[in-house]
């Protein structure tokens, strides 16, 4: 029998249509590179979202051509992220923090045809310039300078569209945006998110149980807009119509801090190294700030138990999360059970892990044996599955083994799940370094350091950190008789990397432990090394 229920496309036309109609009034503030705040409303920005959608059009932009940016959290991002879909465009934001080789590499791979660019990120712009062929190249200029000659202002791009824009007409399975990750082994992975996929995200996001998040809110999403859609909160928010702060270029704890108080922030989204920088700045001058109760999401890497206590002491919550850039990124939050709230013992323990799936995102955790049971001590590998989550790469048919025969994707991170259904991670599978919430690939470093003339083998591992939770290692194995230090490893591999990927420690060791099928045993490094102290810091 057939439901009675209309066919109704889940598209970001809607959500767009639904923040000007029913949202005009509220705001969108934008810290600018001068540290100026810029203040607009949600009828500003449906105005220019939709201006930037018909300028696409004249332009001559085709159903799903990509249109990438590279922009801090601003309002002019937040306009490609609604404008350049509803236009029938994918906007693909690019991590500035990569090596410009690896963004050369991004915008080659995803085809990226228009490149929306902040005129404080020309510099980056100038570094992939030769490598790259785009046909357009617009810059929002945001430090208040006259766009340099010879290329094409922003503001002058929207002048050229109308305000009578119509919609294209699209199915919502077409896609709307990408993202690259590097946090798998090998070169970045491109993940296409559908129009369907971000409203479901979206949805399932604002969900109590999950972010929480409604029209009386005013958000703050320091996770930046070119690493997994800012977790999709610009998406998110916009449907919800809460305020929106977006702090530009401005990350350091006081710059955050005062916009907290200044903007009376009610949530805010970030790694645990931007909140370890706020939590020593709240515990250097705890009556400074006069802060809102204010909810903190920690996810892209563990936030520790201590931190979440910490906070509690001045009124902020932390709320742990977690997600991956395959997921939109949404996975898992850590909200409390009634039964579980009333031991505040037990309720930390609870917090401190990973926590329960959202709706509509199903796990499983599996071992050598199979699926392995919810008895908080039994680690497999997460799997999940969902109408947000990816059942491929784009345009990268070998990486079909992250996906099990029965449809689950492979998330590489091995977890426990308890009897409640709360997920703990406790490792990865992949051998990659978090660094301050991006990735560091150990395999590339050890390939570069072994085509040093002096280096016969070399591995690459995590050691901890206190502030950006892991930072890389090197062991290095000399071929014999040859000499080299740490010193002139570094100067081979500046060249190659960005900065923040060098390794902050180098150990010479007569050979690297292996396994029985003398793969690197991994393992034992980040055993023997876990207490290892490096000097330098990025
Ligand atoms: P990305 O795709 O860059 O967002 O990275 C996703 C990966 O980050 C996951 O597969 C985990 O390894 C890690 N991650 C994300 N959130 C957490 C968390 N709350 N705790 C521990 N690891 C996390």
């Amino acid at each position: 029998m057939q439901s009675c229920m209309m066919d109704f496309p889940l598209s970001l036309v809607h959500l767009l249509e639904r923040a000007g109609a029913l949202f005009p009034k509220e705001e969108i503030v934008t810290r600018l590179p001068d540290k100026s705040l810029h203040r607009y409303t949600y009828a500003d920005f449906y105005h220019r979202a939709r201006r930037l959608a018909s300028a696409l059009q004249k332009a001559g932009l085709q159903k799903g051509d990509r249109v990438a940016t590279l922009s801090w959290n601003t309002y002019a991002h937040l306009e490609a992220y609604f404008g350049v879909p509803v236009a029938g465009g994918v906007v693909h934001p690019l991590n500035l923090r990569l090596h410009p080789s690896d963004i050369a590499y991004i915008i080659h791979h995803a085809q990226d045809k228009i490149l929306i660019v902040d005129d404080v990120l020309l510099k980056l712009y100038e570094a992939v310039r030769e490598q790259v062929r785009l046909e357009r190249v617009i810059v929002v200029p945001l430090s208040g300078q006259p766009v340099p000659a010879g290329l094409e202002s922003y503001e002058d791009f929207l002048a050229s569209g109308d305000d009578d824009f119509a919609y294209p007409a699209f199915d919502e399975r077409e896609a709307a945006a990408m993202c690259y990750t590097s946090g798998t082994t090998g070169r970045p992975k491109g993940v296409v998110y559908s129009h369907r996929s971000i409203v479901l995200h979206s949805l399932g996001s604002a969900l109590p149980d999950a972010l929480n998040l409604g029209m009386q809110d005013v958000l703050l999403p320091v996770v930046p807009m070119f690493h997994v859609l800012a977790w999709g909160l610009p998406y998110t928010g916009v449907m919800t119509g809460c305020k929106l702060v977006l702090p530009g270029p401005h990350l350091d704890a006081e710059s955050l801090l005062e916009l907290y108080a200044s903007e009376r922030v009610t949530k805010t989204a970030g790694v645990p190294t931007i909140w370890l920088g706020v939590l020593q700045a709240l515990q250097k001058e705890p009556t400074r700030w006069k802060l809102q109760p204010m909810e903190m999401v920690v996810g892209g890497s563990a936030a520790p138990e201590a931190m979440i206590r910490a906070f509690d002491q001045f009124g902020l919550k932390v709320l742990h999360a977690w997600g991956m850039t395959e997921m939109s990124p949404l996975g898992t939050t850590s909200r409390l059970k009634r039964h579980l709230r009333s031991d505040p013992e037990e309720a930390y323990r609870y917090r401190a892990m990973q926590g329960l799936p959202t709706p509509l995102v199903e796990i499983r955790a599996v071992g050598e044996a199979g699926v392995v049971p919810w008895d908080g001590r039994s680690l497999g590998e997460l799997q999940v599955r969902g109408p947000w989550v990816a059942a491929g790469y784009y345009n990268l048919e070998e990486e079909s083994d992250k996906w099990t025969p029965d449809g689950w994707f492979r998330t590489g991170d091995v977890v426990a799940i308890d009897p409640e259904g709360y997920i703990r991670i406790a490792d990865r599978t992949k051998d990659l370094i978090k660094s301050g919430g991006e990735w560091i690939s150990s395999i590339d470093l050890e390939n570069a350091l072994m085509a040093h003339p002096a280096v016969k083998e070399a591995a690459v591992i995590a050691i901890p950190d206190p502030k950006w939770d892991e930072r890389p290692l090197a062991a290095v194995v000399l071929k014999e008789g040859a000499q080299v230090t740490p010193e002139e490893l570094q100067a081979f591999l500046e060249p190659r990397f960005a900065k923040w990927w060098l390794p902050d420690a180098y150990v010479f060791l007569e050979e690297i432990p292996r396994t029985s099928t003398g793969k690197f045993l991994k393992s034992q490094l980040r055993e023997r090394f876990k207490d290892y102290k490096a000097k330098a810091q990025p």
